[in-house]
């Protein structure tokens, strides 16, 4: 799955778990959910040379950097706009959780001998990806996007 649902998942949860202790480990578990989901990304029936070459890293950068944005946006207005600081940590954390597989997951991708320990992880996500061709990989995830952005703004506008 795209970084930008897995991102927006991970803030609708820290919007409605208030404990970080049950958010964070929430977001994560739901990263792997997510991937569970027939999908499209940027790595979709790749091998591991294709996925470091031409525009496939780029997008993956471009993907990273809405998903920040979306993150720092969300965490920010919580905490000038809501003036809610344990609120708007427990969003950030939760983002962060959202990702932080895909995240673990780079040396695999980008390196040519990866840490022992990411290991296990990178061939767990690699078993639980669902791939889905276009445009129904694209669609599954916009529905993602568009339910967790109704959670955000339903738990911002209370
Ligand atoms: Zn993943």
């Amino acid at each position: 799955m795209l970084l930008t649902p897995h991102t927006l998942v991970g803030l609708a949860i820290g919007t409605t778990v208030q404990n970080p202790l049950i958010g964070v480990p929430t977001a994560i578990g739901m990263h792997f959910v997510g991937d569970m989901l027939p999908h499209w990304d940027f790595f979709s029936n790749t091998e591991k040379f294709e996925r470091r070459v031409g525009w496939r890293p780029l997008a993956v950068m471009a993907d990273l950097i809405i998903g920040v944005t979306l993150g720092l946006t969300i965490t920010l207005f919580i905490l000038w706009v809501k003036g809610d600081q344990a609120m708007a940590l427990n969003v950030f954390l939760c983002g962060i959780a959202g990702v932080l597989p895909d995240a673990l997951e780079g040396p695999h991708i980008y390196m040519d001998r990866e840490p022992k320990i990411l290991r296990f992880l990178s061939s767990f996500q690699s078993k639980l990806q669902f791939q889905a061709p276009l445009p129904w990989g694209i669609i599954t995830q916009i529905v993602v996007v568009i339910f967790a952005l109704l959670i955000i703004l339903n738990s911002l506008t209370l």
